[in-house]
């Protein structure tokens, strides 16, 4: 499995305990070239020796609310290489406010904010990532099993990732018939700093190892492997799914 000659873009490195840098690490091994964005100033010294590690051909700033920024990216991706092969949205952000107490009480602002940032942002990537994905591509997002299930403190983010699931699929039709898939990545609960904002999140790591069938907690490098399939022409009938990579814990029932 080879990604060599394919160009990809990837969001979502906060650290090297990001999903993100898992799977660019995986694409970078499998011959990749990257562009690499830092969600502003304050992360860019963390992010930037990372992308160096990467030979990331771009390394540029996006907050996905800025559109400026959004288009910004695209035009320096056509510029660099006049093509784009995949990318990867592993971005989610809820107001910790939001994350706390229960979903009954979830602000209209923090909805929207939550669903902008990790929803919709997805949909304009898309948009943006179409004209450059000529030859087709693949489109990779992220989500979580809470989504489908009630997970305790998962909250607002729950309906949120439903609705990228569903956008996934719809996607999906949309831009099939122009070879791109879309994808979205489903791991197991990793300790990282998205993480961080779910309370008793340690208790949930330690759910998973216990219930799921492999036993295993779930590793950025794992959901790095899977991704680097998924974006390779290995997968090139693969689309609309939702790639569990979270050893086995979604078919356990209680
Ligand atoms: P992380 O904190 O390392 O990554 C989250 C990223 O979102 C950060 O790089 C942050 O800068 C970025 N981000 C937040 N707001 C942004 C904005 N306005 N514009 C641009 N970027 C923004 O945490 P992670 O766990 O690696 O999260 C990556 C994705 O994986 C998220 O979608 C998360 O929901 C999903 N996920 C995480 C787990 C887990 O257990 N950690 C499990 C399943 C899915």
């Amino acid at each position: 499995m080879t990604l060599k000659g394919k160009n990809g873009l990837v969001v979502g490195i906060a650290n090297s305990h990001s999903i993100a840098w898992g799977c660019a690490q995986a694409f970078h091994q499998a011959g990749a070239s990257l562009a690499v964005t830092y969600l502003n100033e304050k992360a860019l010294p963390f992010v930037q020796p990372l992308a160096e590690q990467l030979d990331a051909a771009l390394i540029l700033p996006l907050d996905v609310r800025d559109d400026a920024q959004l288009e910004a990216v695209f035009v320096a991706i056509d510029q660099k290489w006049g093509k784009l092969d995949f990318l990867l949205h592993a971005v989610a952000y809820a107001p910790k406010s939001d994350m706390e107490g229960r979903m009954a009480d979830t602000s209209r602002q923090g909805f929207l904010e939550a669903m902008n940032i990790s929803c919709y942002s997805f949909v304009r990537m898309a948009h943006l990532a179409e004209p450059l994905m000529q030859n087709g591509g693949c489109l990779l997002t992220t989500t979580y099993y809470g989504s489908e299930k009630v997970i305790s403190h998962y909250n607002v983010m729950g309906p949120v990732k439903a609705a990228l699931e569903s956008t996934v699929r719809y996607l999906a039709a949309d831009l099939g018939p122009r070879h791109i898939r879309v994808n979205a990545l489903s791991p197991g609960p990793i300790v990282t700093r998205a993480a961080s904002g779910i309370a008793h999140f340690d208790e949930l790591v330690q759910l998973a190892r216990e219930k799921s069938p492999a036993h295993e907690a779930v590793c950025i490098d794992c959901v790095g492997a899977y991704a680097s399939f998924l974006v390779s022409d290995g997968a090139r009938l693969v689309t609309g799914s939702i790639a569990y990579v979270d050893a086995g814990f979604n078919v356990m029932g209680s």
